[in-house]
């Protein structure tokens, strides 16, 4: 990267998978009127990941800012709506025999949520400190009831209040969608497998020396090469934080499933806990996708998909499985010298809460930000990328604490895989001040919470629904006190069920945005 502080003139982004033309439309939009070349380069002899079909509410905004409609994009990605995320069966029922929390939902609220999530967070407050109150989330959210109802995130009358709410879709399409974007806006695209990288005197990449088309140079490289993380971590040797010690899983096996369309459509990504790892569900227009993430030491690949199968039934036979070996962890640079890594090739948390992709326009936009602040001001690019690699190794590593607290705070006792997560004690201090904050009677969860916000990713109705969620209350429970005031649940359901009757049906909402396209059938 040339230490005059401009734009950079020529960028070569390697990798065509999902984060190679997210990563494309970025900077495309962000750069390509200003001279910036765009280039990128994929191989057809190595493949892409080819999974990751749940997002959160943050892939709205993307297309959003590159002013793509739903009607635009979802046809041709087989794309569904998403509320939000249950978990059943990471619970066991010893304890809390009055309330069912063998499962509940996570899901994307917003600003209609304001009071009811309030009133949940309070009646939470109270059962934690062993009062008598019912506090499962599922009661007070309104996409909780919209996931219920197999509703759309969408109002039949303009709202006042803005919604939240994320997308199922076929990974490979939305890169096939965004490739054909980007190459009508100029970008340019190289069919090649790189073999070599070349180094100038200052350690940066100078090229890239490809099997078919000779040398290719830049002056910025973005590394979305996949686990291969091929310049980032092969050739600057970067060095990587690994996570396997708190959290297990190193494999997944994928098979799809039909749809019928004749029946509702979750609003849901379904994430099943199984006896060694947990198996999601994504409804798409035209199939489901199914997985099962595991731990390798505790089950064989063989048994996991046998599992698997058993799992989802009949409407999977004839389909194959893919198997899939996962590293998780993250760079500890991800911006060096002059090359940039995004996607797999910088890091990856497993997929339980779907983050991958808001990870990478994450990545994308900030550094967009920060190579902006950079060339209005004196400071460095040593310095830049030093906040830079910092403020990503914190985003990083606080979806991790929020991941790795599904596996601490199972109550699964039918496997050593469960009773393991929920004995590891391998994390960071933030989580286990949480933990114990949490479970300590007159421990302050919220204080807590503020401690870390500007660390968390996460908010504090989510953690709250985590530790809720999962039935994580004192078994004993005491009578209410006359003088305490207990937020109304069941009253609050009602009105969030009442409210949800405002929204499309899920199924309807997808004719109407598929239009002509929508399948007849599956
Ligand atoms: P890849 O898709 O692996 O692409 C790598 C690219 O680099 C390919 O085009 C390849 O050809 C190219 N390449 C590599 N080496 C060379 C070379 N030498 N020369 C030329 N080209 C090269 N994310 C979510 O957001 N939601 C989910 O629900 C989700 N579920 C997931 C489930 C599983 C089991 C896994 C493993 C991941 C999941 N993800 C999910 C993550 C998501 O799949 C990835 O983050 C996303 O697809 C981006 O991948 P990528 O583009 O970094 O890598």
């Amino acid at each position: 990267m040339p230490a005059t502080n401009t734009h950079p003139k020529k960028i070569i982004i390697l990798g065509g998978g999902t984060a190679g033309w997210m990563t494309a439309c970025l900077l495309e939009k962000a750069w390509g009127n200003k001279g910036t070349e765009i280039s990128l380069i994929e191989s057809e002899l190595i493949g892409k990941i080819g999974v990751g079909e749940g997002s959160t509410p943050s892939l709205k905004l993307f297309f959003q800012h590159l002013g793509i409609s739903e009607q635009e994009w979802m046809p041709e990605c087989n794309a569904t709506y998403k509320c939000g995320i249950s978990f059943p069966n990471w619970t066991e029922l010893t304890s809390n025999k009055d309330t069912d929390f063998s499962s509940y939902i996570h899901p994307f609220y917003s600003q209609a949520d304001f009071k009811t999530g309030s009133a949940f967070m309070h009646n939470a407050r109270l059962r934690r400190n062993g009062l008598d109150v019912p506090a499962h989330p599922d009661n007070y959210w309104l996409q909780s009831a919209l996931v219920n109802a197999d509703k759309s995130p969408i109002a039949k009358e303009q709202l006042s209040q803005s919604m939240d709410y994320g997308y199922h879709f076929d990974s490979a399409l939305v890169g096939d969608f965004l490739k054909k974007r980007m190459l009508k806006h100029g970008v340019k695209h190289l069919s090649d497998t790189v073999d070599k990288v070349l180094l100038n005197d200052a350690g940066e990449v100078a090229g890239l020396v490809t099997k078919e088309n000779g040398e290719q140079y830049a002056d910025l490289f973005i590394d979305c090469s996949g686990f291969a993380a091929l310049l980032i971590r092969k050739t600057l040797k970067v060095e990587f934080n690994d996570y396997s010690d708190s959290l297990f899983n190193d494999s997944a096996i994928a098979i799809q499933s039909t749809i019928d369309l004749q029946e509702n459509i979750p609003s849901k990504t379904t994430s099943t806990a199984l006896t060694s790892g947990w198996a999601w569900s994504i409804p798409l227009s035209t199939r489901y996708g199914n997985g099962y993430v595991y731990s390798s030491k505790y089950i064989s690949d063989e048994d996991a998909e046998q599992e698997l199968r058993a799992h989802i039934g009949p409407s999977c036979h004839g389909f194959d499985a893919k198997l899939i070996k996962m590293r998780l962890g993250r760079n500890e640079q991800h911006w060096h010298k002059n090359v940039l890594a995004v996607g797999l090739s910088q890091g990856f948390i497993e997929p339980l809460e779907a983050t991958a992709l808001m990870l990478i326009q994450h990545t994308v936009e900030s550094f967009i930000n920060d190579f902006e602040a950079m060339t209005a001001t004196n400071i460095s690019l040593a310095q830049q990328q030093n906040s830079y690699n910092l403020a990503l190794n914190e985003v990083f590593d606080s979806v991790k604490d929020y991941i790795v607290a599904h596996y601490r705070l199972n109550s699964r006792t039918d496997s050593d895989y469960w009773c393991d997560n929920r004995n590891n004690t391998n994390h960071s201090a933030r989580l286990t001040a949480l933990i114990n904050s949490w479970d300590q009677a007159d421990g302050d969860f919220d204080t807590e919470l503020t401690r870390h916000n500007a660390e968390l990713t996460y908010f504090a109705p989510s953690w709250y629904c985590l530790f809720a969620g999962k039935g994580r209350f004192p078994d004993k429970l005491n009578a209410v006190p006359a003088s305490t005031k207990v937020a109304p649940s069941a009253d609050i359901k009602k009105y969030c069920q009442s409210v949800s009757k405002h929204f499309t049906d899920h199924q309807q909402q997808l004719k109407d945005t598929y239009g002509n396209n929508w399948p007849e059938s599956s």
